[in-house]
């Protein structure tokens, strides 16, 4: 199943649910613009490379669209639409004043070289330019994107559009970046996962987590969950997986990725495969890497009773139901990984109003934010008696239905 249509499956469903009208909902399953560009590539070996480069804008009912860019093979307009479908859910859940976007380039960024990468990125730049904007459509990081990239957006459209750091958020600290935003989305994943031990009176220090994936949201959600007591007894990153029971020290993991690239070689655990992962021995399973990793087979196998989403769409729709049947509780991506970009709007915010905030100030504003939106989708969780998914979707398009019918179809 491709991320457009788990995207779309959950938005058909909950609009269902909600008896929205037909016409509401085709509004809100279509995006609003589709852009494909294709960007040509001189590689340092002299080898030209034609790459192709997607902007897909989901919708600016609430706000102008938000959302990453990611650089990766599996980056297609399905792929895009997708997750810019989940981006427009996403910050209707948290209520920030965006809509949804989401971008990319179909590429193995890995294979380039800092210099290739700079020029595709300049060059899609160029390529989308006229379609995003501070107040039109606003990039920010994702798969195999940083600060680094996000300052060469700065800087190329700057050259063109004249300047203004608000076009693209997650750029570095020393260049109109937000204090905070690097460590966002992982501590968006710890606050939310706090949120729901603590409502069930669960302990954090009796709790044992695996992480699958260890790029920016997993090795920092890894870290806030270690600094909180938690036992994270299996870990993993596209090369491989370590498990120890009586659990990873997370600094000393940290530190080994940071200098060797890869969790392979970390001697404080036992190898495994990493597909072994997902059906480990936990008791909170956090897919922090690819979607549509949770198959219906992989959910027979299983064993944590709650996974936290912490990448976008890891759990299929095929899988979910069989879960919920079983008893395993399923923190949905909309609410769970929303800290990236509610730090991405501080980011925004500090940029149009020319000052910095301190991390006391971002800290309060992200905890209160993601306790909020949790608290929000609990009660409703509760109150309607379905699953954290339906209540999280049911307010964000609840939301975003309410803005576009305010604007009007004339
Ligand atoms: N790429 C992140 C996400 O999927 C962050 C988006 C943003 O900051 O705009 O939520």
């Amino acid at each position: 199943m491709k991320a457009n249509e788990i995207a779309d499956y959950f938005v058909d469903r909950t609009t269902f649910a909600m008896g929205l009208s037909d016409n509401i909902r085709r509004m809100l399953l279509t995006p609003d613009r589709q852009l494909q560009v294709k960007i040509v590539l001189e590689r340092d070996n002299g080898e030209v490379v034609t790459f192709t480069g997607f902007r897909v804008q989901h919708s600016n009912a609430r706000g102008p669209y938000k959302g990453g860019l990611r650089y990766h093979p599996l980056v297609d307009r399905d792929e895009a639409q997708g997750l810019a479908s989940l981006m427009t859910w996403k910050t209707a859940l948290v209520d920030i004043p965006y809509g949804g976007g989401k971008g990319g380039i179909d590429c193995e960024a890995a294979s380039l070289t800092p210099r290739e990468l700079e020029i595709l990125t300049r060059k899609f730049v160029r390529a989308v330019g006229s379609v995003i904007g501070p107040y039109d459509d606003i990039p920010a990081p994702d798969m195999n994107t940083n600060a680094r990239v996000m300052a060469w957006i700065m800087d190329e459209y700057a050259k063109i559009y004249g300047f203004n750091p608000a076009v693209v958020t997650g750029k570095p600290v020393d260049l109109f970046g937000s204090l905070g935003r690097e460590e966002a989305t992982g501590q968006g994943v710890f606050l939310t996962t706090e949120a729901f031990l603590q409502e069930r009176g669960m302990e954090m220090s009796r709790i044992r987590l695996a992480i699958q994936g260890f790029g920016n949201v997993g090795s920092w959600a890894a870290h806030f969950f270690h600094r909180a007591g938690a036992k994270i007894v299996a870990v993993s990153d596209v090369r491989g997986a370590i498990y120890n029971p009586e659990g990873i020290d997370v600094v000393a993991l940290r530190e080994h990725v940071r200098r060797y690239g890869a969790i392979l070689g970390f001697e404080g655990g036992d190898a495994m495969p990493g597909d072994g992962l997902l059906t480990c021995d936990c008791d909170v399973l956090i897919p922090a890497a690819m979607g549509g990793v949770v198959t219906r087979d992989i959910a027979r196998g299983i064993r944590a009773r709650v996974i936290v989403e912490a990448a976008n769409a890891p759990v299929l729709p095929e899988a979910e139901d069989f879960l919920t049947d079983k008893g395993v509780i399923v923190l949905p991506d909309i609410l769970v990984n929303a800290g990236g970009v509610t730090v991405s709007y501080y980011e925004w915010v500090q940029n149009i109003q020319q000052l910095r905030w301190t991390p006391a100030q971002i800290l309060e504003g992200l905890t209160s934010k993601m306790r909020e939106a949790y608290g929000r989708v609990s009660a409703l969780s509760r109150e309607k008696g379905v699953t954290l998914r339906e209540a999280a979707y049911i307010i964000a398009i609840g939301r975003v239905a309410k803005a576009v019918t305010l604007r009007g179809a004339y």
